[in-house]
């Protein structure tokens, strides 16, 4: 079964981004999927026929830790069995962007949050302290990013889509987070900058798919901040700590 060939360099980024993260993948089922998906969907072939010794070999394993990968890769939805014989298995070879566990969720539950009636949450959060303060609250003392503990020293607002990509100042692109992040993370798109704390060990895969779905809920507007009775009475005073580079004020 022929299909069209997929962009390589994008497939790798998901693998790398989001699968392996995801689905928690070892180092094992990481060098089977890599090698099936390399015959298979980068040759424009949906399905590949392949015996254990031929796997094993390609991707220097013994053939059980290779058969067990195999059947790890299956039960996640990697992979899809279709035969399996003398003359070895017929799987079909999934896409990250087709397995489900990889697709963005939507964190439904936390989105169940009714938002109050009668306040404009589309309003500029940056405009009052008691606005900015609210971004704060809703993140419970942590880093958005990094989930270092955070004090008044530390913490600042975050564009999650920075403002010379013409982000607003709306509760669903502002973030608090720690001074480190925001001077690493500056004009990054925020998923490759949480990709970036994976890779340097700041955050576990487990921190990081929960971080991913966070951002997907903070875009779709499912967390807003428990604000204040008077939102717009309250005068600005806050000046950003001297060393933070946002000049958002905190
Ligand atoms: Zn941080």
């Amino acid at each position: 079964m022929k299909t069209k060939k997929p962009n390589a360099t994008q497939i790798w980024k998901q693998l790398e981004d989001h699968l392996v993260p995801r689905l928690r993948l070892s180092i094992t089922d990481r060098a089977v999927y890599s090698h099936l998906l390399r015959h298979s969907r980068l040759e424009g072939r949906a399905r590949l026929r392949f015996s254990m010794a031929w796997l094993a070999r390609g991707a220097r394993l013994s053939t059980n830790p290779a058969r067990w990968a195999v059947r790890r890769l299956i039960a996640h939805g990697a992979l899809r069995l279709v035969e399996r014989g003398k003359a070895g298995h017929v799987v079909e070879v999934r896409l990250p962007s087709e397995i489900r566990a990889c697709r963005p969720r939507r964190t439904a539950r936390r989105a169940a949050r009714p938002l109050p009636r009668g306040i404009d949450f589309e309003l500029d959060f940056l405009k009052t302290r008691a606005l900015r303060h609210a971004i704060h609250v809703r993140e419970r003392g942590r880093c958005f990013y990094c989930l270092r503990r955070l004090t008044p020293l530390i913490r600042c607002l975050d564009h999650v889509v920075p403002r010379v990509s013409f982000g607003s100042n709306s509760y669903r692109n502002l973030v608090s987070c720690c001074l480190h992040c925001n001077s690493h993370k500056r004009d990054r798109p925020a998923v490759g900058f949480l990709c970036w704390l994976y890779r340097e060990r700041r955050l576990t895969a487990v921190e990081l798919a929960a971080r991913l779905r966070a951002l997907d809920a903070l875009a779709s507007g499912k967390l807003p901040p428990p604000l204040p009775a008077t939102t717009n009475a309250l005068p600005s005073k806050s000046r950003p700590p001297l060393h933070c580079i946002n000049p958002v004020p905190c």
